[in-house]
């Protein structure tokens, strides 16, 4: 499959509370690497086998959540494309210039139904993986505590579930892998899994009566064992668990949510299936709920599903 248009998830501004305990967390503890800082205070970080030059930002701020979250495209003209198909959308979009956010290109920035801000780019500056492409080693030696691959996705909380769908699928042509329906008629969307290329999802959206929230922001492993060695990271250094290590039945994915120093959920997470645009779009249903979220034990974590920010 050619990837055009939206290639993948690039990265995500999180609001942090307190800077120190947050590189602590983010680099010590979760292995991102710092590679840059700006005037504004906030901090730049990648997993170690991501190429460009940031996949998170940490902004200092007085409430956690989420700024942003910007997915990268195919090339300029995808950007001038997708900026006019965003407009006829009716969403407000803004241009933000190059270099607004150290080594990234021009940004389109763009509102969504549910209250989250995303944004479109074109070119970040390359600044390679952690082995290298000249004769690499499988992965280098010196990645802290977790040791995560990349940034992944975010899951996000939102009103106008339907409206975020529509606007993913028809105007930036990602594929709706899973939902979830509910209601007396099976026929309310609650859950919405996206994705631009082939993985399980790239995005995920939960129906919420507040707009923008964010529920976590997700970083991969490669195996169950990566995902434990994540976990007695957290037993050591104390980092507050929410719900796992467990199984997923959405997206089958292989699990831990945890909480930043901010209360920012995240998640460290290995598997999944391949995403092909012709499958068939996977549905759940409100009675088997408890085992689409939390497979082993088929039961829901109320923590799990109301603790926003
Ligand atoms: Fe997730």
């Amino acid at each position: 499959m050619a990837m055009k248009g939206v290639l993948r998830p690039g990265h995500v501004q999180l609001r942090v509370l307190d800077m120190d305990a947050s590189l602590s967390h983010y680099v010590d503890r979760m292995g991102l690497i710092k590679t840059d800082q700006d005037a504004q205070g906030r901090v730049y970080l990648k997993g170690w086998d991501e190429h460009d030059w940031f996949s998170v930002v940490l902004r200092p701020a007085d409430e956690p959540g989420m700024d942003f979250m910007g997915f990268k495209v195919d090339s300029a003209a995808t950007l001038n494309e997708l900026e006019q198909k965003l407009k006829d959308f009716g969403c407000k979009v803004e241009r933000i210039p190059a270099g607004e956010l150290n080594h990234c290109g021009e940004r389109v920035r763009f509102d969504s139904p549910t209250g989250h801000l995303f944004e479109l780019y074109a070119d970040k500056d390359y600044h390679g993986n952690s082995v290298g492409v000249m004769n690499p080693h499988p992965y280098p030696e010196d990645i802290k505590g977790m040791k995560v691959h990349r940034f992944d996705h975010c899951l996000l909380y939102g009103d106008d579930l339907d409206g975020s769908v529509k606007l993913f699928t028809d105007v930036l042509g990602f594929s709706e892998t899973e939902k979830v329906m509910a209601g007396p008629d099976g026929q309310l969307k609650i859950g919405s899994f996206l994705t631009c290329g082939m993985k399980a999802h790239d995005l995920a959206i939960i129906r919420h009566g507040e707009k923008g929230k964010l529920h976590h922001a997700s970083f991969l492993l490669r195996s169950w064992e990566e995902v434990l060695h994540a976990a007695d990271i957290m037993g050591r250094y104390k980092i507050p668990i929410d719900i796992g290590p467990t199984r997923h039945g959405i997206t089958r994915g292989r699990t831990i949510y945890f909480f930043d120093p901010s209360g920012n959920r995240n998640e460290t997470f290995c598997d999944s299936y391949d995403w092909y645009p012709d499958h068939e779009t996977i549905t759940w249903t409100e009675d088997e709920l408890g085992g689409a979220i939390f497979y082993h034990d088929q039961a829901l974590n109320e923590r799990f599903l109301t603790v926003v920010t």
